[in-house]
């Protein structure tokens, strides 16, 4: 064939009959599918993941989340260059459909778009084409010159992504000038023929290049004209072929990672999806230890993630030179999926991903805080994959020494200091809670509305039984008929879960839960964070559990709560947000709205507040838990608070009382900062009958006739 056609008859052939447009569209489709199909693979060796349910939930945080941009304006210079970009590909999408098509078919035009409606969107993508065309030119400089540090990648983990985050700028504003180009010649031919041309929008790339171009000869234009069409169409298919080998096949994949994402916060996935806790005894391997124990979801994870960086800028381990940074959870994952499942060749078994991609520190050194998913853009999530990988190593006995102990604790003892259960309910014994009158302990004998659950840490550590005793002469103060389990009340188990003993935390949970029936309770307080998120999500068939915020909260809304004034007006309060008080269960206001109810209170803000706070150093077991740092992650937060203009901490959680009151000490600000919790600073001012707005302050005065509530 060739040998029979010139270079030049060949080439006019596959121009003039649109054969070479049309071969490129099914080569590059072709390409895509394959590529698709091949990344697909790894998914349907995953775990299962039932992600079906609830069709209108998941269609909001589509419409939210990705169509909106939720959670990109968290960052406002990258946010808005997001959004632009985002909502020029939008608008485009139809436009760069209609150029593919009219190569092959030059009447074509897209339905609905023919007439003044055509017009005007073509006015529109002028205009997006342009803006789309300077994001790129901007963001390329910021990267180029300004170097964000979240996008910095730390020797650790390899070569930095900045040529490659370049490269495909450079493609997509080389694509947007083909677009651009294409128009403006076709117009700038029109006109030269005296033949209706197409309006270009005033000032917008396709009409400045119509003002260059418009003047050349025909020929010229019409090399043009095809020239840009086959620049935008190679370019076009190169980077839907080129995309699901790197950061960009979010493009494809974002829809789909937002739209299967988790609908509940503060829970965590089950050992294995279909199989019942009580059948746990027949799933040979527990947790992730190899990529395919990992689910689809989360291998679609893998594939979404922008390499934003916003995840690892907010996590506390990262920021405290923890060996973590989320982003690179994700990064590496995404590696080993693409050397493993290559598109090209065979899918190559898995070894174990610990000890290979991930250390062990790192994936202890992970507070569970959900920073990470609280910023992340497309929602790709952390904490249920961190938790799977430590219940897999927990499964292969690979539990770190200094935790070892107290596992074995909790195991025996339902907590993990190793105290006897008998000892659980002394902190009642204490005289202050006389004069409140003696708080239940429901044994069977005694029965009440409501339960304190007190969890371990408040049950056994001397200092954290002040927020016991705050709670209970709190709970009398405002009529509650309550008790306590004592003996019968074991580790609510949150940490035990989110350190991946799961059939641990089953053994706590099921006592509980029996102990929680059969005293007959119609519903649960705590002023545990981490009781609280556990009653709430990790257990089943309990009454309803709130945190002692909203209780105060609701009281003093309805009067039935007043304060006295503060006594030091000098006093600047900061309330720092507990992980599972806030971002895992969104209550952010009652706390702040009791500290705004007591007189003369002066309250500031730390920078990184509510949703964007950060973590004291890590609950529950992280108390037994020396992860290697360069800093505590407890002395940051301090630091925050005094750069606030802060002189006191509050807090609503006792192991953040533990981290902070540490951290005081280790940061040298003894003196200069202190912590209260929020109970303790609400029973110092509440106002109980006989005190006639006596500033009722501290426990020696508790201890008087005159306040004795
Ligand atoms: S949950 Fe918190 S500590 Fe863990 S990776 Fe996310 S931000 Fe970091
Ligand atoms: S996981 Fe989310 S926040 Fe983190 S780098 Fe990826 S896209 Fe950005």
């Amino acid at each position: 064939m060739v040998g029979t056609y010139s270079s030049a008859q060949i080439a006019d052939w596959l121009v003039s009959g649109r054969n070479l447009f049309l071969t490129i569209h099914v080569f590059g489709v072709a390409c895509f599918v394959y590529i698709v199909a091949r990344r697909l693979v790894p998914l349907v060796r995953a775990q299962r993941d039932p992600r079906f349910d609830q069709p209108l939930a998941r269609l909001g945080r589509v419409l939210k989340f990705w169509l909106g941009q939720w959670k990109h304006p968290r960052y406002n210079f990258a946010g808005i260059l997001h959004i632009l970009i985002f909502a020029g590909f939008i608008l485009l999408a139809a436009r760069a459909f209609t150029v593919l098509i009219v190569g092959v078919s030059e009447t074509f035009v897209m339905p609905g778009l023919s007439g003044k409606s055509g017009h005007i969107y073509n006015i529109v993508t002028d205009y997006a084409a342009t803006i789309v065309f300077l994001c790129m030119v901007v963001a390329a400089i910021r990267r180029l010159v300004f170097k964000p540090s979240r996008y910095a990648v730390p020797a650790k983990y390899g070569k930095g992504h900045t040529a490659d985050a370049v490269f495909l700028l450079g493609l997509i504003a080389l694509l947007m000038v083909a677009d651009s180009l294409f128009a403006a010649s076709d117009a700038a031919g029109h006109a030269q023929r005296g033949q209706p041309a197409e309006t270009l929008a005033v000032l917008s790339l396709p009409w400045l290049l119509q003002v260059v171009t418009g003047s050349m000869p025909m020929a010229t234009l019409w090399i043009l004209n095809v020239t840009a069409y086959l620049v935008h169409e190679v370019t076009f298919y190169f980077l839907l072929c080129y995309r699901p080998f790197g950061i960009q096949f979010h493009v494809e994949t974002s829809l789909f990672s937002i739209y299967f994402s988790k609908l509940e916060r503060g829970t965590l996935k089950p050992v294995r999806w279909g199989v019942p806790d009580e059948h746990l005894d027949q799933v040979k391997s527990f947790g992730v230890k190899k990529f395919e124990d990992f689910t689809w979801k989360h291998m679609l994870d893998f594939y979404s993630c922008a390499d934003c960086g916003r995840c690892a800028d907010n996590c506390p381990a990262n920021a405290a030179g923890r060996p973590l940074s989320p982003r690179f959870i994700t990064i590496k994952a995404r590696d080993y999926a693409f050397q493993h499942y290559p598109v090209l060749g065979r899918a190559d078994n898995s070894n174990p991903l610990i000890g290979t991609i991930y250390s062990d520190d790192e994936i202890w050194s992970c507070t569970t805080c959900g920073a990470c998913e609280e910023e992340c853009p497309l929602l790709v999530e952390y904490i249920d994959k961190i938790v799977d990988l430590r219940r897999g190593m927990i499964d292969d006995g690979n539990v770190p020494q200094s935790l070892q102990k107290p596992l074995k604790a909790l195991e025996s003892r339902g907590n993990p200091y190793g105290k006897l259960e008998k000892k659980k309910a002394d902190w009642v014994k204490s005289p202050e809670l006389r004069q409140t009158g003696p708080v239940k302990v429901l044994d069977g004998k005694n029965g009440a509305d409501t339960l304190y659950f007190v969890d371990s840490i408040t049950s056994y550590d001397d200092r954290m039984q002040s927020i016991g005793r705050s709670t209970a002469r709190i709970l009398s103060h405002v009529g509650e008929d309550f008790g306590i389990l004592g003996a019968a009340e074991k580790d609510s188990g949150h940490e035990v879960r989110r350190f991946g003993e799961e059939t641990l935390f089953l053994a706590l949970r099921d006592h509980n839960t029996d102990a929680i029936k059969a005293s007959g309770v119609q519903r649960i307080v705590t002023a545990d964070p981490h009781a609280y998120n556990a009653l709430k999500h990790d257990y089943k068939d309990v009454p309803p559990v709130e945190h002692i915020s909203q209780v105060i909260a609701r009281e003093v809304k309805a009067g039935n709560i007043e304060f006295s004034p503060v006594e030091n007006e000098a006093n600047v309060y900061a309330y720092h947000d507990p992980c599972y008080l806030g971002r895992h269960n969104q209550i952010y206001d009652d706390p702040r709205d009791v500290l705004d109810a007591i007189p003369g209170l002066k309250r500031v803000e730390m920078k990184r507040s509510r949703d964007r706070s950060f973590c004291c150093g890590g609950g529950g077991l992280m108390l037994f838990y020396e992860p290697k740092e360069e800093q505590r992650m407890g002395v940051l937060r301090v630091r925050m608070a005094a750069d606030a203009g802060a002189n006191v901490i509050v807090t609503a959680c006792p192991f953040c009382m533990v981290n902070i009151e540490d951290a005081i000490k280790v940061a040298g600000m003894e003196g200069k900062m202190s912590a209260i919790d929020l109970t303790e600073l609400v029973d110092q001012h509440l106002v109980r009958e006989g005190c006639i707005r006596a500033v009722c302050t501290g426990e020696e005065k508790l201890q008087t006739a005159t306040c004795g509530g």
